[in-house]
């Protein structure tokens, strides 16, 4: 991912806090769908993730303050984020009519979020309710690792842009409407196809992601798609189950296969339309 060195970062986007081991955990509140829905990858404990009264995140601390320009980057990696989740949004509030800019929440240990306390171990998530995106970094260490894929600044790019995905189903209200279906699974059940519409809304911020002359992303190339769809792969249901259990079992599926992740992802970045990710209609 190449970055352009004078653009500005608007650091406001994202926010930080680390949360120790010492946080009480309050059990009830959330409901399981909402659990299942939002934990990005499967093979993690949905317990993770409990009900809380928390009313978004705590503890902000000012990791991210000194993103400034594009340039930043170079000198404090960090910063990637920002760039990240500007160019995300940005994006969407030139191609979405009513876009609502939310924040990415950058946590390590637990964080308190509008759906509950979390922890790292959940894997990140969108919540619905507080809006917000919330990520332990820590996970792209799992994703190439635990996961195996190949990594890299686009390959992370696509996790945070399919969090923002949610977010924009969440405006539309097919989220909610989704959420209202049930706690169903299976390749072709709402909430894959929820997850899906993520995948392709990532595929359409990639393809463009460097088009406006003030985003702080300069160029996405060849090897950058290939990193994101390397991801979306590595995430691929079918593949987690294999990994873990040695055998795949279709109907248990809540995020969709390795293909279909890599296809709707394909199909947003082909068109570069959001308007081509109604999963729902195929
Ligand atoms: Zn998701």
């Amino acid at each position: 991912m190449q970055y352009r060195d004078s653009a500005n970062l608007d650091s406001s986007q994202v926010t930080s806090s680390s949360g120790g081991a010492g946080g009480k955990l309050a059990v009830g509140g959330v409901g399981g769908i909402i659990i299942v829905l939002l934990a990005m990858f499967l093979g993690f404990d949905p317990n993770a993730l409990l009900g809380g009264s928390g009313a978004g995140p705590q503890q902000s601390t000012d990791t991210y303050a000194q993103c400034r320009t594009g340039a930043d980057i170079k000198t404090n990696r960090e910063c990637r984020f920002v760039a990240y989740t500007n160019s995300i949004q940005a994006y969407w509030g030139r191609a979405m009519s009513g876009y609502q800019p939310t924040t990415t929440h950058i946590f390590t240990g637990q964080v308190s979020t509008g759906c509950g306390t979390a922890t790292s171990a959940v894997g990140p998530f969108y919540c619905p309710v507080d809006r917000v995106v919330y990520l332990d970094t820590g996970f792209f260490d799992q994703l190439t690792g635990q996961l195996g894929a190949e990594g890299g600044d686009a390959a992370e790019a696509y996790v945070i842009a399919h969090e923002y995905g949610h977010h924009i189903s969440n405006l539309t209200g097919v989220l909610d409407k989704v959420q209202q279906a049930g706690n169903q699974t299976g390749p072709n059940s709402p909430q894959v196809k929820l997850e899906l519409q993520a995948d392709c809304y990532a595929g359409v911020w990639l393809a463009n992601a460097s088009k406006d002359a003030s985003s702080p992303i300069a160029a996405v190339t060849k090897d950058d798609v290939l990193r994101a769809a390397d991801a979306a792969r590595a995430v691929g249901d079918d593949r987690i189950q294999e990994a873990s259990t040695g055998r795949v079992d279709r109907e248990s599926w809540t995020h969709g296969s390795a293909a279909q992740r890599q296809n709707w992802l394909a199909t947003g970045f082909n068109s570069g339309d959001p308007n081509k990710c109604d999963t729902f209609a195929s």
